[in-house]
């Protein structure tokens, strides 16, 4: 099962669109690193959000309403309140028959486009209910866009940009080709060492672009990295803030945005 679903998240994707020389970083950093945190997990409050706070950087949380659990919520609300973004990453995290085990009934075959942009909304309320927030970005769960299934396959992705329920779909979203920065490159990381980590951060540094990583355990879980190699990739963004500025993803995403033609 944890085979099958590291396949995903070892994608990378890259995409370089016509950068605006006149383009630049918000205190005149060289590039941007944006950490982000899927599917709710234990570690995520436990040893990832204590790591961020201290080194006093500011991650953004995928969530998924079906790992959250009503004892986490103040924990998930002083998060919220102290910086840090929370982000719809849908309740049942549907994903195509094969990727990992799940009941039937929560493969993204038994979807419809319908049934899973109310499943979205419900997210959101779930999630404006504990941030106060009232739009919130969306990680696609395992990456994948499509539900349903033979004929009635479909794509998500533009019916939910129509419906106005996101802001920004990670990776998917914002037609890159119109975004001023050099390089938009993601990432997961999945037992990644430090060295390995700090060497793609330098990369990303090196292209003026901005940099998005996937983690999804930190110290623990699944598809995790260590919690001392995460404390190490910190220790060298917290040592090279004025060469990187670490965002929120919609943070970041506003920024360039905003200065997109
Ligand atoms: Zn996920």
């Amino acid at each position: 099962m944890k085979l099958l679903l590291s396949l995903f998240v070892l994608l990378i994707s890259t995409a370089a669109p016509a950068a605006d020389p006149s383009f630049t970083w918000p205190h005149g950093e060289h590039a941007a690193i944006v950490l982000t945190y899927d599917d709710a997990v234990p570690s995520d409050l436990t040893v990832a959000i204590p790591q961020l706070d201290h080194a006093g950087l500011k991650g953004t949380f995928f969530l998924m309403g079906k790992a959250m659990h009503v004892e986490d919520l103040p924990r998930w609300r002083a998060a919220a309140a102290s910086g840090h973004e929370l982000a719809n990453h849908t309740i049942n995290h549907p994903c195509a028959r094969g990727t990992y085990e799940m009941p039937v009934q929560y493969n993204s075959e038994s979807y419809s486009v319908d049934v899973l942009l109310s499943e979205i909304n419900t997210m959101n309320v779930l999630l404006t209910a504990i941030d106060g927030q009232p739009k919130h970005a969306l990680a696609t769960p395992c990456e994948q866009t499509k539900v349903g299934s033979g004929a009635d396959k479909k794509d998500y992705i533009a019916p939910l940009q129509a419906s106005g329920l996101v802001t920004y779909i990670r990776d998917s979203s914002v037609p890159v080709t119109k975004l001023p920065v050099p390089k938009v490159t993601s990432i997961g990381f999945v037992g990644t060492s430090d060295a390995d980590m700090i060497a793609w951060v330098k990369e990303v540094e090196k292209s003026g672009g901005i940099g998005i990583i996937v983690f999804h355990g930190v110290g623990g879980d699944y598809l995790s990295v260590s919690a001392e190699a995460h404390q190490q990739l910190l220790d060298y963004l917290t040592a090279h803030r004025a060469e990187i500025w670490t965002a929120p993803y919609s943070e970041a995403m506003n920024y360039v945005v905003k200065h997109a033609h």
